[in-house]
């Protein structure tokens, strides 16, 4: 991994290898800046700015886990035809897993608790209809907290190198690559980017789901509603998806004759045919939220669609993790540098404002301490314990669980260790509501995972700049 660099006020330089790092740090140059990403600041020297060159963040923003990559890009020009080719070399690899889901949980629970003490242990006199309207622009506490957490760490990236340019993954397809498929009828081509927009835009149309018997996480076909060998098109309108078992029991049967024991699957079938998709079905609102917000950082944002996403994968045949689907997010002609580690960062939270514990009745089972910091130490705090004494003998690195006792638990990578004295640990890095991993390298895909069509010319017509 590239290792992140400051000079001496502060101001991000660009980033060096790990080599380079390791032999400014021998010879004095260099502090360490900061763990997790690794960052070092220099004591000599002081920014240029000619000596910048034009690094991006790219996005490709989930629903559980978003992909984040440091891209450095440089141009070549092809002597004969004159062609511009745009290479990413991938500097660092990030993984930000969020936790909306622990948040709606602990919210559902809160509501559900107050509910059952207003319900039953004293009177009060109940309350309705007293919700104000929700501002414009209002999303749920944890889908604001996806758009937060995102922006907090490209600000923090912004920070640590000399960032110009973010791009986004910001819709499911294209519309323009396709041309209005409905009506102008594009056909459907494997291996082509109108082939991989067309995929992603009947996944939403279809409910990425089978159409046939409505399976769902499993990987799904595109299906002739009317069969090919019946002379049915590739038109967008003749296009489902299936399941493999399904796909492969239909085969050349028409549908009315595949689905006759199911008419109102049929019908559902035959008129979801029909109905077209609107551009908005592809855009999601939390994307359009994070989208904005981005923006607002004054940095020029460059969108793509998940069709073209998949569309480079494949073509510059890398394999499927969040942080690389993030490389492949937007207009990319070759990718330099991928296989590296990743680092996983794992939104984790602050720890909890109140209290006292609870039992899934809502009775207290247990209280915290007031205060959450324990002889110097704080839950989150990443720690380096060096023990000399008893049966945990050794040396552990990892994010600290205190307890009043000041015997903590140290969460390491092989897994926690209990029991471990504060006398014997040293904060490394205080707590800011994220813990950390390393995720190795991924091996390249294998041929047989490759696309079927190389198309190594191929330009993606994405659009640049601000929209
Ligand atoms: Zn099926």
């Amino acid at each position: 991994m590239a290792v992140l660099v400051l000079d001496k006020r502060k101001q991000p330089l660009m980033p060096c290898s790990e080599k380079r790092a390791r032999k400014l740090l021998e010879s004095g140059r260099a502090r360490v800046h900061r763990l997790m990403p690794f960052s070092i600041r220099l004591v000599d020297r002081r920014v240029e700015h000619s000596a910048l060159q034009p690094v991006e963040i790219k996005l490709d923003p989930g629903s559980k886990t978003t992909g984040i990559a440091l891209i450095r890009e440089s141009e070549a020009t092809d002597a004969q035809t004159g062609e511009v080719t745009v290479t990413a070399h991938v500097l660092s690899l990030f993984e930000l897993a969020h936790r909306g889901r622990q948040i709606s949980e602990a919210l559902t629970a809160r509501r559900q608790m107050r509910r059952r003490r207003r319900g039953n242990l004293r009177y009060r006199a109940p309350r309705f209809l007293n919700r104000g309207n929700k501002a414009k622009g209002w999303l749920a506490p944890s889908l604001q907290h996806r758009v937060d957490t995102t922006v907090a760490w490209v600000a923090r990236l912004q920070r640590l190198a000399p960032v110009t340019g973010i791009a986004q993954e910001l819709v499911r397809f294209d519309m323009q690559q396709m041309e209005n498929p409905e009506i102008a009828g594009v056909e459907y081509q494997q291996g082509t980017l109108a082939g991989y927009e067309t995929r992603e835009y009947l996944l939403e149309k279809w409910g990425r789901e089978c159409a046939y018997c409505g399976a769902k996480d499993t990987p799904l076909q595109v299906e002739h509603i009317h069969p090919k060998a019946k002379g049915g098109s590739n038109r967008i309108g003749n296009l489902t998806l299936a399941c493999q078992p399904c796909n492969h029991k239909k085969g050349a049967q028409d549908v009315k004759a595949f689905l006759a024991k199911d008419p109102k699957r049929l019908e559902r079938i035959l008129a979801q045919a029909k109905r077209p998709l609107k551009d908005a079905a592809a855009v999601n609102t939390t994307r359009w939220a994070l989208f904005n917000a981005l923006k607002a950082t004054g940095l020029p944002v460059t969108t793509g669609s998940g069709g073209l996403t998949k569309f480079n994968r494949s073509r510059l045949s890398m394999p499927k993790t969040h942080a690389l689907d993030a490389v492949c997010v937007g207009a990319t002609d070759a990718v330099a540098d991928w296989q590296k580690p990743t680092l996983a960062i794992k939104a984790t939270g602050r720890g909890s404002y109140r209290r006292t514990r609870l039992d899934k009745y809502g009775f207290p089972r247990g209280y915290l301490t007031r205060k959450k910091r324990i002889k110097g130490f704080q839950t989150g705090d990443r720690v380096k314990a060096e023990v000399t004494q008893g049966k945990k003998v050794g040396s552990y690195v990892g994010r600290a669980a205190v307890r009043a006792t000041g015997s903590f638990n140290i969460q390491t990578a092989e897994g926690v260790v209990q029991g471990i004295s504060h006398r014997y640990c040293t904060v490394v890095q205080r707590a800011d509501g994220y813990g950390y991993s390393q995720i190795g390298a991924p091996a390249k895909a294998t041929t047989a995972a490759r696309s079927p069509l190389y198309l190594p010319g191929l330009k993606a017509g994405v659009s640049r700049g601000n929209i």
